[in-house]
């Protein structure tokens, strides 16, 4: 109502002058405002209904306010808000023994931090201690967090004015045949050159300093790029063979998002460490973690880890873990999702690829998708530079929300990633509101 609306332009006149917003100049953003949000919907400034294909920042993967969920914030918020992390809390325990029972193989230890980042952050911390070395390789095109360390390790613009040249970091070509560094032109090609290139990368780097590869199991923000058959076998085999710690970074692609609980498991792959976030409490409350396996658990048996924060195990944050993954299970929303990858956008989004000159490629699995715009379909010309927006990508974006849709937009690309019970009624409506908006796109492309 007016009132919502009124409170909501206060909120805006507050943010613009006291709100420091992530990743931005703040002179030149216009923030969207939101009232409020249900299941797959937002409410934006004005109190318009829009459809949401992001899951915001690809988390909020149960939808918004689902009513168990809240309901076991609110009982844990009368039970016991807050602990100290070397105490055993209830709530803890419990998100530990069921976070343990979905990863992959004995990764069955787990390390709670507040969020992605300072989950990357301790993986390469556990890595480093456990194998005595401090080189971390990490993929080109990829995205670890914002924190010192995790931004280092990044692989996409974002690192670039955070990069000293200090981490001992160093970046490779992971595969992504659409815009191949090995000229290959079929996925299998693409996995074997990316290996060799791989391994010369670890040969010339000097495997005996190499402590870790950090690698998402499905490249979320970057672009989605499912990795090529025989690819995270290799990638497995090779850290395996030179002793170097395989951390997957499953932040985004985790819990549901690919149409698996761990993307990993689409692969008989099994890491040493696996970051998670996100979706593991939907971000209701903020949570990350580190699943450790036996071998790296034994490496601090005796010797003392040295880390650690004030809310490793927040009850509040755990009692929402628990809570998601057992709507999550109940409802059947991983299994949702691998069928709407399978019957919906897979085959919507293939037809929609073949309606507009503007697409280039789309490509994912779940309800994790990445639409390629370019502005030639011969030369692949994107849409937008890489690093950057255009004009042309402005106008899609502003297209879908005047339809009603809110898209995770990238670079050249709209990523279709809405909540993983979303209803196949709501899924297709966006397919067609997306549909429409890349009339704009088609206007600037060619071939
Ligand atoms: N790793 C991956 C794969 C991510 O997608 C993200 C966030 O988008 C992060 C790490 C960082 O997580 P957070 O923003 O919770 O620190």
């Amino acid at each position: 109502g007016a009132e919502a609306v009124e409170a909501g332009r206060r909120a805006y006149e507050l943010d613009r002058k006291h709100v420091f917003h992530s990743w931005s100049a703040q002179d030149k953003i216009k923030p969207m405002t939101i009232l409020k949000a249900e299941g797959s919907w937002v409410w934006d400034g004005e109190g318009r209904k829009l459809l949401d294909f992001s899951s915001q920042m690809v988390n909020t993967n149960i939808g918004h306010q689902h009513p168990k969920v809240v309901a076991a914030i609110q009982q844990q918020a009368a039970k016991l808000c807050t602990i100290a992390p070397q105490h055993v809390n209830e709530a803890r325990s419990e998100a530990a023994r069921l976070i343990a029972g979905l990863t992959p193989g004995d990764l069955d230890h787990i390390f709670f931090t507040n969020a992605g980042a300072d989950a990357v952050e301790h993986a390469i911390r556990m890595a480093r201690l456990h194998t005595g070395r401090y080189k971390v390789l990490s993929a080109y095109r990829s995205y670890h967090g914002g924190t010192q360390l995790a931004v280092n390790v990044t692989g996409d613009p974002r690192r670039i004015p955070n990069d000293y040249g200090d981490a001992g970091t160093v970046h490779f070509h992971a595969p992504f045949l659409y815009r191949s560094q090995f000229h290959a032109s079929t996925p299998e090609e693409e996995s074997q050159r990316a290996l060799e290139h791989l391994e010369t990368t670890i040969q010339l780097e000097g495997a005996a300093n190499i402590a870790a590869l950090i690698l998402e199991s499905i490249p979320g923000t970057a672009g989605i790029m499912v990795p090529p058959p025989g690819y995270l076998e290799g990638v497995r085999e090779l850290t395996r063979r030179y002793g170097i710690v395989f951390i997957a970074d499953e932040v985004m692609a985790g819990f549901g998002r690919s149409g698996r609980w761990f993307a990993i498991n689409h692969w008989d792959v099994v890491p040493d460490l696996l970051t998670f976030a996100k979706g593991v409490t939907s971000g209701y409350v903020p949570l990350g973690g580190v699943a450790i396996s036996d071998a790296i658990f034994d490496t601090f048996r005796e010797r003392a880890y040295p880390g650690g924060l004030t809310y490793s195990g927040h009850p509040l944050a755990c009692a929402t873990a628990v809570a998601a993954i057992n709507a999550m299970r109940d409802e059947k929303m991983v299994e949702h999702a691998a069928w709407l990858g399978e019957e919906v956008f897979g085959p919507g989004l293939r037809e929609i690829a073949g309606r507009h000159p503007s697409v280039g490629e789309v490509r994912g699995t779940g309800c994790f998708w990445a639409v390629e715009l370019v502005k030639n379909r011969r030369t692949r010309e994107p849409l937008a530079a890489y690093g950057g927006s255009s004009p042309e990508m402005d106008e899609v974006i502003a297209a879908c929300k005047s339809g009603g849709l809110l898209p995770f937009a990238n670079f050249n690309r709209i990523h279709v990633a809405p909540p993983l019970n979303i209803s196949v009624e709501d899924a297709r409506a966006g397919l067609e509101i997306l549909d429409r908006a890349l009339a704009v796109a088609d206007r600037h492309a060619q071939g």
